[in-house]
Formats: structure tokens, C-alpha cells, sequence
């Protein structure tokens, strides 16, 4: 590849060629044009004859061109010939006593060159015309040529896209998010004013990744930091990087930081950062290629800058799980904010954002459309109330009315993705119960992590998430730890057998990983009093093909037997816990999910604040029932989070 870039590169000129040929060949063939075109076909000796034969009536002769412009007598048209005399001299000499004594008028222009001049004219012309346009040629050869080697030697500038438009973006142009700003408004206070920060020596996150399904205005949040803190914002699309030669994308990396830090403090924003930050070593033959080398570059660029150099890149993605791990090492992107679906008071905020500008009629409750929208994304939201302007104005309406915003949402529903399904309110309230299984499970477990966030807004695979974070750093589990997290992953399945006496297939994630916890207890940990703390298969998690085909049997069928006994005692065991604690909290239970049905969302302080006893489900922030049918997953499939990281 590297190598034929030089010999490319001159067989390019070749190509180009034939193009150099055409002015050369025309203007040779102007010349000759003209010059046949001013010349008399006659010999000297003919002109001399018309002379002593009497047949000119009149003529004029330029003495310094020599030309010769003469009338016939017996010519009815009165034309006027030309012809180049070759000496004026010896023409004179022939000619002139002839010409007085058979009266034919003359005229000696003397010196004036301006016949000449007028008849190289068009030539002059064509000549100027021809040498404008090969120059417009060779620029474009040249800029196309240029661009080629930018491409492959590199002269990788950076394309930096509007460091700034006319309008900022701030805060108030997202709407709902009021977590994500919150944690944001950090790096504005430090963008802010850098220095009091760093006399004070605190460290500012470098990197930021902002990580969410496309749509929920990660970009749009990126933005609003920099414009809440009024500095330049560079922005770079990981996918630009994606289809370029060796080496441009590192150089392009290179420049943008430098950039940055010259205008510092600023924000780099990275979009797509999955596209070059994707695994190193997982692409398809492995190797160096380029996507490595800009990855390098950037993790470079980001360890070579100090901490509070006032420069912060924020980077997007949606798929966290594929970077690669280096990039999310302490220094770089060590912080993560989730971007998350809007719930109902979010949407209803967004709304209002986009409705602005938009005259609504009065029977339109941007609430009501709120309720009808789950899963939609503020970009979602956006192009539902365009669709809804759109049919307004082809309706002839003065204003959009209820009607075709409900058209529209079906318009965009079935545009997006197939996760905006219809789901009933049986299958909303399964979800609510089944996720408030998971929290109040969390709450009354010591060992487990406070419940940061419950949803049932589906997400993905799953029809909704139970969240919890680490209040601190734990290196390991403890058996009890693991013991009480099976019952935190049963609790879904047990909430949805003791409402509804009846159990649904939106556990099987749950149970896939309550078992693959329970098996490795037994087989990884040696924690069954029965088996004793002894390691049953090799379980080489390093080796190339991934961790379930490694690991080798060492056991007998006895062994393997006991095992398969131990792991479902474990989980009969924590599936017996799990009930007696739903069943004793029942009215908990309950509290959750009714507010969950009505919020599809509960924070952090919310939820406490609910099991503690000091809010009721009743003193929620929308009024009245939810009757609207809800989108979400058809199959319920649900999953529990245990940290921020996962999505
Ligand atoms: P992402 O980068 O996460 O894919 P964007 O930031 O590009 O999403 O959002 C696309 C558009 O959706 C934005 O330009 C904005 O108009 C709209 N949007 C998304 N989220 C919000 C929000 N919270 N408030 C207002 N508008 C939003
Ligand atoms: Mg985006
Ligand atoms: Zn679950």
C-alpha cells in the first residue's frame, strides 16, 4: 500500500497528459489557421501580372508589414484582396511607375503596423484564451493532485467543524437530563475558571465519555458544556478516521489536540469514539493498522497533556462494551456519564424545547403525547413534532392540532427502530413489578450496593434495569456478597410469581447469570461446604478463544454431578430468601412498582426516600393514571446492572 504511493503518484501525471496535449495541438492548429486565412493564394508573379495587365483598380500597401490590400476593376462583388508582400522594396520597384501611369489609385501606409495588429488579433485572443484555460487546468491538477498526497503522505490538518456557531448551545437547550447536567456542570465550573482549580491542585477529569443510544442528545449535551463555559469545542467524528490511509489519522489527531491546547481551555469532542477506540486487536486480521494508530495517537495526546491543562475531551458512544480498555484507564476517559432514555418528565420538557416556534393548537397536551412516547429519544421527539408542522401545513392548518402529532408518532415509531413497540399495560405493570422485585430485593441485602436508578423505559434488549453502584472499591467478593447478589438477580422472577401467581420469560437474562455466578462459586471460588475450596476445570480465562471453550475438564462424572446439586441448592436457597423478604415487604413492593408505572423512573434519593417511608407512591410528579399503551420489547427480556458502566 505505502510503497506504490510514490510510483502512483507519477503515473498520475501521465494520466494527465493527453489534457497537456490538447492546448499544444489547437494552438498549433490556430496558428496555421490564421495564417493561411490572411495570405493570398497568389505567386508573386500573378500579382505583378494583375498590375501590368491593368487589372487593379485600387490598392494600399503597408510598407512596413507589406501587406497588400488591393480592388479588382472588372469584379461586380468589389471585393477587397489581400496579400503579403515578400519584399516592399523590389514591389515598389515593380509595380508603382505601372500603377501611375495606368491611373490606379494608391495609398502608401507608411509604418503603421495596425493592419498587422487587427489580423493577429484572434490569435493574440485565442493564444490568451488558451493559456487562461491550461492554467485552470494545471490548478486542478495540481489541487487534485495535492489532495491525494494530503490523503496518503499526510498533511493530515485536523478537520475541525464549527468551532463555534452564531447560536450557543447551553443548558437550556436540553431538556430533561438533569443528571447527566448535573454531572456535567462540573467540567463547566472547571472551564470556567481553570485556575481556581488548579491553585487548589484538585483534578479535573480529562476525558468524559458520554455513553447512550443514539439520539438522547450526547452531542447536543457536549455542545451545551462549551457553550455554558464559553470555549472553543472541536469536534471529530471517530468515523472520519475510518476510511483514511496510514497515518492521516494519527497526524489528524495530533493536530486537533494541538489546536485545542492552543486556545485552551476548550473542549475536543470525539463522536462515535467506538469507531477508532474499538478493541485493539479484534479487528479482522490484527496488526497495526490504522484504526490502531489513531487509538495510539489519541491515548498519546491524552497522557502527554497535563491534568489542568484546560483542555477536557468528552467522547460519545453506544457501544461502551467494545472500547477498548486502555482508553477508560485512569487519565483518560476515567468518567462516565450514562445518557439515558427520557422518562415521561423529560419528554414532555423536550417537547416543550421543540414545540417552540411551532404554534399549537389548544387541544394539544404536550403531557398526553409524553405518556404515549415511551422509549422515544429527544431526536425521536424532535422529528415527531416535524412530522406533525409537516401534515399541519399540508393540511392547510394555521396551527398543529392533536391529530397530527398522533399521526406522526406512529410515522416516526414505525420509521425507528422496531423497539418502539406497542407493548399492553399488562406487560408495563410485569416489568414495574418485576424490576421493583430487583430494588426492594437491593434494599433489604446489606451486602448489596444502594439502588441508584430503577426504569422500566426499555432499553435495548431489555424491557427495563435495576441500577446500583459501588460505594466503594471492592477487590473482592465476599461469599455472603455473592450469595445476596443471587437473590438481588431472583428478585425479578420471584415479585412477578407472588403478584401475578404466574412467571414470565423476562428473567432468562437473569437467571443465565444468577446460575453463571452460582456454578462459578462452586467450581472457580471452592465456596461449597460440600466440594470444599477446591478449583474443578482450568479455567484459563486468558486463552484466545474466549473463557467458556477453555476450560478443561478434570473431574469425574460423580464430581460434575455434585456440582450440577450444589449450584441448584445454592439458588433454591436464595430463591427461598428472595420470597420471604418480597412477601414480608409486600407493601414496599407494591409502592415501587405503582411508582414506576406512573414515573417509569425512580432516582436514587426517590427511592430512598420510599422505602425509608418519608414519600408515597401517591405524591408522585404526574398526575393521573397512565391509560396510554407503552412501546417497549416484546419479550420483557430485562437486565440488572450492577455498575455504572453497564448499559
Ligand atoms: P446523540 O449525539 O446522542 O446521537 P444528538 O445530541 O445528536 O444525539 O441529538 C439529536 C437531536 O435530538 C438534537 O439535535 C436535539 O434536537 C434532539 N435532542 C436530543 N436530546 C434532547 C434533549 N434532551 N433536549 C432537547 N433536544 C434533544
Ligand atoms: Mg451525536
Ligand atoms: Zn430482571
Amino acid at each position: 500500500m505505502e510503497n506504490n504511493n510514490n510510483s502512483n503518484n507519477s503515473r498520475r501525471w501521465l494520466r494527465y497528459l493527453p489534457y497537456l496535449l490538447i492546448p499544444i495541438i489547437l494552438l498549433a492548429a490556430i496558428w496555421m489557421y490564421t495564417d493561411s486565412s490572411t495570405s493570398d493564394t497568389k505567386s508573386y508573379y500573378e500579382i505583378i501580372e494583375l498590375f501590368e495587365n491593368d487589372e487593379i483598380q485600387e490598392y494600399t500597401l503597408n510598407l512596413s508589414s507589406g501587406s497588400l490590400v488591393y480592388k479588382l476593376k472588372d469584379d461586380s462583388a468589389n471585393l477587397t484582396y489581400q496579400y503579403d508582400v515578400p519584399n516592399v522594396s523590389l514591389f515598389l520597384e515593380d509595380v508603382h511607375e505601372i500603377a501611375k501611369t495606368n491611373g490606379v489609385e494608391y495609398n502608401y501606409d507608411a509604418g503603421s503596423s495596425s493592419s498587422w495588429l487587427t489580423s493577429m488579433l484572434p490569435s493574440i485572443i485565442m493564444t490568451v484564451v488558451l493559456l487562461v484555460l491550461m492554467y485552470y487546468m494545471f490548478r486542478r491538477m495540481n489541487n487534485s493532485i495535492m489532495s491525494e498526497t494530503n490523503r496518503t503522505i499526510g498533511f493530515g490538518k485536523a478537520r475541525v467543524k464549527g468551532k463555534d456557531d452564531k447560536h450557543k448551545t447551553t443548558f437550556d437547550d436540553v431538556a430533561g437530563a438533569d443528571e447527566e447536567k448535573e454531572e456535567l456542570s462540573e467540567l463547566v465550573e472547571f472551564l470556567k475558571n481553570p485556575k481556581k482549580f488548579q491553585e487548589l491542585g484538585a483534578r479535573i477529569p480529562k476525558g468524559v465519555l458520554l455513553v447512550g443510544p443514539p439520539g438522547t442528545g450526547k452531542t447536543l449535551l457536549a455542545k451545551a458544556v462549551a457553550g455554558e463555559a464559553d470555549v472553543p469545542f472541536f469536534s471529530i467524528s471517530g468515523s472520519d478516521f475510518v476510511e483514511m490511509y496510514v497515518g492521516v489519522g494519527a497526524s489528524r489527531v495530533r493536530d486537533l489536540f494541538q489546536q485545542a491546547k492552543k486556545e485552551s481551555p476548550s473542549i475536543i469532542f470525539i463522536d462515535e469514539i467506538d469507531a477508532v477506540g474499538r478493541h485493539r486487536g479484534a479487528g479482522m486480521g490484527g496488526g497495526h493498522d490504522e484504526r490502531e494508530q489513531t487509538l495510539n495517537q489519541m491515548l498519546v495526546e491524552m497522557d502527554g497533556f497535563g491534568v489542568n491543562d484546560g483542555v477536557i475531551v468528552i467522547a460519545a458512544t453506544n457501544r461502551p462494551d467494545i472500547l477498548d480498555p486502555a482508553l477508560l484507564r485512569p487519565g483518560r476517559f476515567d468518567r462516565q456519564v450514562t445518557v439515558g432514555y427520557p422518562d415521561i418528565n423529560g419528554r414532555t420538557a423536550i417537547l416543550r424545547v421543540h414545540s417552540k416556534g411551532k404554534p399549537l393548537a389548544p387541544d394539544v397536551e404536550l403531557e398526553k403525547i409524553a405518556q404515549q412516547t415511551v422509549g422515544f429519544t429527544g431526536a425521536d421527539l424532535e422529528n415527531l413534532l416535524n412530522e406533525a408542522a409537516l401534515l399541519a401545513a399540508r393540511r392547510g392548518y394555521r396551527a398543529i392540532t392533536m391529530a397530527e402529532i398522533e399521526e406522526a408518532a406512529v410515522k416516526v415509531m414505525v420509521g425507528t427502530e422496531k423497539r418502539s413497540h406497542k407493548i399492553s399495560d399488562e406487560d408495563k405493570k410485569l416489568t414495574a413489578y418485576h424490576e421493583a422485585g430487583h430494588a426492594v430485593a437491593t434494599f433489604y441485602l446489606p451486602t448489596q450496593d444502594p439502588v441508584r436508578q430503577v426504569s422500566i423505559i426499555p432499553r435495548g434488549m431489555a424491557g427495563g434495569y435495576t441500577m446500583s453502584v459501588p460505594t466503594e472499591d471492592k477487590l473482592y467478593k465476599s461469599k455472603n456478597g455473592m450469595l445476596e447478589e443471587l437473590v438481588v438477580l431472583l428478585g425479578g422472577r420471584v415479585a412477578e410469581s407472588i403478584v401475578f401467581g404466574d412467571i414470565s420469560t423476562g428473567a432468562s437474562n437473569d437467571l443465565e447469570r444468577a446460575s453463571d455466578i452460582a456454578r462459578q462459586m462452586v467450581t472457580k471460588y471452592g465456596m461449597s461446604d460440600e466440594l470444599g475450596p477446591i478449583v474443578f476445570g482450568s479455567g484459563n480465562d486468558e486463552v484466545f478463544l474466549g473463557r467458556d471453550y477453555s476450560s478443561v475438564r478434570n473431574y469425574s462424572e460423580t464430581v460434575a454431578a455434585k456440582i450440577d446439586s450444589v449450584v441448584g441448592e445454592i439458588i433454591t436457597n436464595a430463591y427461598n430468601r428472595c420470597t420471604v423478604i418480597l412477601k414480608t415487604h409486600m407493601d414496599k413492593l407494591t409502592e415501587v412498582a405503582e411508582y414506576l408505572i406512573k414515573n417509569e423512573k425512580i432516582g436514587e434519593k426517590d427511592f430512598a426516600d420510599l422505602m425509608e417511608g418519608k414519600m408515597s407512591a401517591e405524591s408522585n410528579k404526574i398526575e393521573g393514571s397512565v391509560n396510554a399503551e407503552s412501546p417497549a420489547k416484546p419479550d420483557g427480556s430485562d437486565e440488572t446492572a450492577n455498575d455504572l458502566g453497564e448499559v
